[in-house]
Parts: structure tokens; sequence; C-alpha cells
């Protein structure tokens, strides 16, 4: 069977996972990195990964008349994902559905291999439990004291959100990477509902349904409207976009965003995060270089701040550098047996491909039964204002922890 993989826009994390499709000899794969270039020419199956744009319109359209199925692949393909939180600063970055009719989709970010080889094959993927449900957390559903930003690691058995701690859990699909398992919470890139950021934004706050929200009254005697003084509920939660719609912004239904851009995309996905939150993200769609980008963000936080950073920490984090090394030599190669074997030994270390298991100061779970925990553990830290850099990095925060200048070079990615 002929499978050609298209590389549209973004991040090249799904198409070089895609690799791992030579495993199976019944496929014959290409990969095409500049669909534009393509030469068309009959299909069997195509599979579309990347952000896609309303200029790809055309491209895709001569890939699904020349194939005899579309499969979209990843998040950025089937929802938007990550690169779409820029459509908040007036970007149009669409999911497919919105340009061409795909035959079925692969949700993910990383998009699931096992899944897309069973789309390929014309199989259902087996009806998946929700993700609360392996879990090995329990949830008490009771309403919140706080909300809190960070998390202790100590306690693995209370779930996230009873902590006060934003969890999508309840909104999304068991999944392969598991950021749960690595102190981690779910940001549902693999949503079990359709506009699963609102429903988990109402979720959320009935939960909070105790805490201060500051009202105000537009008749006297009522208490009818949100106030615009600062309260515990608001200021807990600062960005609501890139926490709850991190990877469903084009399909949440919310009406497009009216922040000005701030320059280029990357720039417009990044301002407004928090920073805590910027592992998460840039362990996403970092590509091939997703470690490097994420311990520059982290190195120049933690220098600035004196962050502790043991030997330990220092040892597995440059194993993961120099395994993102080999890792770019398999891809160059189009080595899907060392592919699999650099991307198992950096989910030892990093817990995932999501890298969820990276944090400031250390890691959030324990990587080696033989190891002692306390010598790498990453701890709580506070947020400080001010203008970090690292190389091609450079970013500010404000005094909550808001991203408000960043600056990168794109050729790092
Ligand atoms: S950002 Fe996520 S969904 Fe998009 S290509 Fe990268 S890993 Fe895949
Ligand atoms: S919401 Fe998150 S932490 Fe809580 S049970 Fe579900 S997946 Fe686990
Ligand atoms: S736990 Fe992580 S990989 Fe799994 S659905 Fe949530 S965000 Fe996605």
């Amino acid at each position: 069977m002929d499978v050609k993989v298209f590389q549209f826009n973004g991040c090249k994390k799904c198409f070089n996972e895609a690799l791992l499709l030579k495993e199976n000899s019944l496929y014959k794969v290409e990969f095409i990195s500049d669909p534009k270039a393509w030469k068309e020419k009959k299909v069997d199956i195509s599979v579309i990964t990347g952000y896609l744009l309303p200029n790809d319109l055309k491209q895709l359209e001569i890939i699904k008349n020349n194939s005899d199925r579309v499969i979209a692949y990843g998040d950025c393909t089937v929802t938007g994902g990550l690169f779409a939180l820029a459509n908040q600063k007036g970007h149009d970055i669409m999911p497919i559905s919105n340009l061409i009719e795909a035959s079925s989709s692969v949700y993910g970010c990383l998009g699931e291999i096992e899944e897309l080889k069973l789309a390929i094959d014309g199989t259902d993927v087996p009806k998946l439990k929700s993700l609360c449900q392996v879990c090995s957390r329990k949830a008490t559903c009771d309403y919140l004291e706080e909300i809190h930003r960070q998390i202790e690691m100590e306690d693995s058995e209370t779930c996230f959100n009873d902590l006060g701690f934003l969890c999508s859990g309840f909104t999304s699909t068991e999944c392969k990477e598991k950021c749960i398992d690595y102190n981690t919470p779910c940001r549902g890139c693999k949503p079990s509902i359709d506009r699963s950021g609102i429903r988990m934004l109402a979720l959320f706050g009935t939960l909070a349904g105790n805490i201060e929200i500051a009202t105000e009254h537009s008749v006297k005697g009522a208490t009818d409207k949100l106030g615009d003084d600062d309260d515990d509920l608001t200021d807990s939660l600062p960005d609501i976009v890139g926490n709850f719609f991190r990877f469903t912004l084009p399909t949440s239904g919310l009406p497009k965003g009216r922040i000005p851009s701030s320059g280029t995309l990357l720039e417009d996905i990044f301002i407004g995060r928090l920073i805590e939150e910027v592992p998460l993200i840039t362990g996403l769609l970092g590509g091939a270089k997703s470690v490097s980008l994420t311990l520059k963000f982290i190195k120049s936080y933690e220098e600035a701040n004196q962050i502790e950073v043991s030997e330990q920490t220092k040892k597995y984090r440059n194993e993961l550098l120099q395994l993102e090394k080999d890792l770019q030599i398999a891809i160059n190669n189009e080595d899907s047996t060392k592919y699999k074997e650099i991307t198992d030994k950096i989910r030892f270390v990093a817990g995932n491909m999501n890298l969820s298991n990276i944090f400031f100061g250390g890691f959030k779970s324990i990587i080696d039964t033989n190891d002692d925990f306390n010598e790498y553990k990453a701890q709580v830290f506070d947020v400080v204002e001010g203008n970090y850099k690292n190389g091609a990095i450079k970013y500010a925060i404000n005094p909550d922890g808001i991203i408000t200048e960043f600056k990168i070079n794109e050729g790092l990615l």
C-alpha cells in the first residue's frame, strides 16, 4: 500500500513520528516535506501533518484528488493544535475540516502512531476510556479551597483538580503519552467531547464555586456582572485561553481573537502564556529540537533566579541533549529502528515525547528506581518578573509570570 506523508506548517514532530510506519513492510512510505513541490500522482493513502492555513487549500485539494483516502494526523491538522493559540491574535490556523474532508482523524499532540496505523488499515480505533478512568489519582469533585499553578510532587494519589491544579482529564480520552503519570496535568490534547475547552472551563468553574469572584451590580441590589477588581479566581488563572484551549482554539466556538499581533506566529503563541506552562509547550512544538528548546527556556530562568540544579539533573539533561542529536541523525537517515530506539530512551528520562517530566530545577518524577529522587526532584518555584536570555531565546515575564515579550531564532525549530 502506497502511503505518502505530507508535512505542512510548523512542528515536524508528528511527521517524524510517522517514520515508525516503516516498521510495517506492507506500507510503501514516502515522506514529503514540501507539499507544494510534490509532483502529483495517484496515491492509496495520504497522511497530512502540521498546521494548516487558508492558502494550503489548493495543495490539499490536489492531494485529496489523487488519494483514495486522506488521514489527518495530529492535533495541528485535526483541530489547529498548539500553534492555533496564535489565532487569539488574528492568525487564521484552521482544522483540516475547514479546507477538505479527511477520511479519518488521529487526535493527539503528539499524534499516536498506533492509531495512525489503524486508520491506514481502515480499522476503527477501539472505543477509548476516559483519561480519568486510567488515571492513578482519584477525584472527589469537592469544592476547591484554592487554585494552584504549581503543586508539590509528594501527593501522587489525589486528583490534580482536587488539589486546585487544573487538569483537563475530565474531558480527555486515554492516551499513550499520559502526562498525568509524570506529575503533570493533562492539557487536553485528546478531547473526548466537542468544545472540550468550554466544558472543562465550566467544570473547573463549578469546582471553584467557593472561591471569591469579584462581582458588581448594574442595578442597585443585584450582583449580576463580573467586577473589574482583582479576585482570587481570576488572579489564580490568568491565562484561560492558553490553559483550557491549548489544543482546540479554532474548534472551541470562541470568536476570533482581537488582540493585536506581536509579530511572528511564534511570538503570538508564547506571549500571554504562563512561565510554568512553557515546558509543556516547548516540549511539543519544538519538533526534533524540543529538548534543547525546553532546556534553553528553563536554564535561563534557573540561572537568573539561582534555582539550584544538581549534578544528577545536569547528567540526565545532557543525556537528553545527546539523544536529541542522535535522533536527528536517525530522522535524516529515515532509520525507523534507530528512531524507535532513541525515542524509547528519551521517554525513559523525559517521561514521554511531550517531555512532561522536565521542569525547572529538575525532574517531576523518579527516572530510575535505583536513584535517590531527592537528588533531582523539581521544586515549586517563585515567579520573578524579569528579562531572561539563553542563546537565541529571549523573553520577559511580568509579576504574574505571564510572558510579555518573546524573541526566538526560528531556525532553532
Ligand atoms: S505541535 Fe503537536 S500535533 Fe503539531 S506537529 Fe507537533 S507534536 Fe504534532
Ligand atoms: S482530572 Fe486529571 S488528575 Fe483528576 S482523575 Fe482525571 S486525569 Fe486524573
Ligand atoms: S495526558 Fe497529555 S498526552 Fe494525554 S491527553 Fe492529556 S495532554 Fe494529551
